[in-house]
């Protein structure tokens, strides 16, 4: 079985991580989508709002799990039996960021990390930008899945 796990903060999920996502689905067996925890980060939505924006896009793909996590990506692999990690990239920037991790990963655990370049229509698409928006009020909808852009502003 391969198993990947695509891990993030989604905060929220994005048409950006759809599209990698819905693309890795034939390269895998099983994705599991598993939100971090980390303590010391701030975030816009709160854990259930963005498992239950992820869990509602996908809920008719029985391929994807979505889970939540804290500690190491590589430890929480091993606890799954995921072989890999997936990740997108958009940008350079994304590429020095995550070469580092990737090589880290693989030489603590031996886990690959898979990487798809995000397709030009999504490129532009960032989580920050996203709560930029939804916070000063702008429509996100061309942004976001319909389950985050139906999500209503206190
Ligand atoms: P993290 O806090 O780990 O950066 P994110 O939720 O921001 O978590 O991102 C998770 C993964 O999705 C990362 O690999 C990131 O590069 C990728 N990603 C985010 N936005 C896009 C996008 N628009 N296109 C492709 N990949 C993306």
């Amino acid at each position: 079985m391969k198993r990947a796990v695509f891990p993030g903060s989604f905060d929220p999920i994005t048409l950006g991580h759809v599209d990698i996502i819905n693309r890795a689905l034939g390269l895998f067996d099983e994705i599991v989508i598993a939100i971090g925890i980390n303590n010391e980060k701030k975030y816009l939505f709160s854990l259930e709002e963005r498992l239950h924006f992820i869990q509602e896009n996908f809920k008719d793909i029985p391929k994807i799990k979505v889970t939540t996590y804290q500690g190491l990506t590589i430890h929480y692999a091993k606890e799954i039996e995921a072989s890999f990690i997936l990740r997108g990239l958009r940008n350079p920037a994304d590429f020095e960021f995550e070469k580092a991790i990737a090589q880290t990963n693989r030489n603590l655990s031996g886990i690959e990390t898979v990487f798809l370049l995000t397709s030009a229509d999504t490129a532009y698409i960032s989580s920050s930008i996203v709560r930029d928006v939804y916070r000063n009020k702008g429509d996100i909808s061309s942004l976001v899945p319909d389950s985050v852009a139906k999500h209503k502003m206190e």
